[in-house]
């Protein structure tokens, strides 16, 4: 197959976009993809060029006294009757315009057209980061070369609908259990029941009123909901046992001992075990090159509400956002569609931000 990431290709975001979309990349097929990004990166004087299994890295040299990270994941979703890509209008359709070729698009345009960065950047295009972690090519990349992530800020290309998402939310499970004594049910008054007693579990869910909180101007918002509930023995018995499964999404100014700490306080007098968690992210934006490129953008930033690869550079010390022109909510659809003007706008605010000054 000829590369179809020309040098015309490359220099327009929309048609770069159009062109990584039509080659089809779903997770655990990305050869081809990576073979064409490899070969234009590689042909680019400017770009130090390794690769490692399907992603591919390309940093400059320049000296500069900051590193950036620029990266997106070259791998989509299965295809859903939605490939190659249409254009309707001002939109184009098919698997991976929002999520996330129209991102990757924008490290590819400024690795092949923009030999001076103001900053020294290393480019990311990584295989698998749909599916499970340890396929993942950030974290494959991270076991093999740690020292091709080091840097002082990053830049995810997720969709984010043109603003920037900031840090991430950390995640908790547990376990509210309540106990009481079998007894047959038709003489319940020498029992206690167990599932009676989750009511008040469930009440103090119910009236919980979820912390809503402002860190680095991003506004993060928590939720503590129940996910699943087990109970009973049989149908003539008065249940013994009960169990309410919480889910907890906590801002990132909690730690998961924080995180743990405050589930106990709203389940005080019951039984709590913690089962799961994961830490969130700051949004880490006073590191210089994160304020100068909130300022490109112009917007208010927000917090992050799911988990994405940000986390992974935050765990590193080292500063992270999303930034890209697609729709989150439409990640994954059948319908998924990106606007041309959305990736016009951030295209021009990425140049804005990394142009020489
Ligand atoms: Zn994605």
């Amino acid at each position: 197959m000829e590369n179809p990431l020309t040098p015309e290709v490359l220099a327009d975001p929309v048609q770069l976009t159009r062109a990584l979309v039509d080659i089809e990349s779903v997770s655990l097929n990305e050869k081809v993809i990576a073979d064409c990004v490899e070969e234009v990166l590689r042909g680019v004087p400017h770009l130090t060029t390794h690769r490692h299994g399907n992603t591919v890295m390309a940093r400059t040299d320049l000296g500069r006294s900051q590193r950036v990270v620029l990266a997106g994941h070259l791998d989509t979703v299965p295809l859903n009757n939605n490939f190659p890509s249409t254009m309707r209008g001002d939109l184009m359709y098919g698997c991976g315009t929002s999520d996330m070729k129209s991102g990757v698009a924008y490290a590819l345009h400024l690795a092949a057209t923009l030999p001076d960065p103001r900053y020294d950047v290393t480019y990311f295009f990584y295989e698998a980061e749909e599916i499970e972690s340890r396929y993942n090519g950030l974290t494959l990349v991270g076991q093999a070369y740690p020292e091709w992530l080091e840097a002082d800020f990053a830049v995810l290309l997720e969709p984010t609908y043109g603003i920037v998402e900031a840090g991430c939310q950390g995640t908790m499970r547990a376990v509210v259990t309540t106990t009481g004594e079998r007894a047959h049910a038709a003489r319940s008054w020498h029992g206690v029941n167990a599932i009676h007693a989750a009511g008040e579990v469930l009440r103090r869910l119910q009236t919980y009123e979820a912390r809503r909180v402002t860190i680095e101007g991003c506004d993060f918002r928590e939720g503590m909901n129940a996910v699943r509930i087990v109970g009973g023995v049989a149908g003539n018995v008065i249940p013994d046992h009960c169990e309410i499964e919480v889910n907890y999404r906590y801002a990132p100014d909690r730690d998961p001992a924080a995180a743990e700490e405050h589930l106990r306080e709203v389940f005080a007098g019951f039984e709590v075990t913690v089962t799961d968690a994961a830490a969130g992210a700051a949004p880490g934006l006073d590191a210089a090159p994160a304020r100068e490129f909130l300022a490109a953008v112009g917007a208010a930033p927000i917090g992050k509400l799911g988990w994405t690869d940000v986390a992974r550079f935050a765990a590193m010390g080292i500063p992270a956002l999303n930034f890209g022109p697609g729709d989150p909510n439409l990640a994954h659809h059948k319908d998924e569609h990106v606007e041309i003007s959305k990736i016009r706008d951030g295209a021009a605010t990425l140049h804005r931000w990394l142009a020489p000054a």
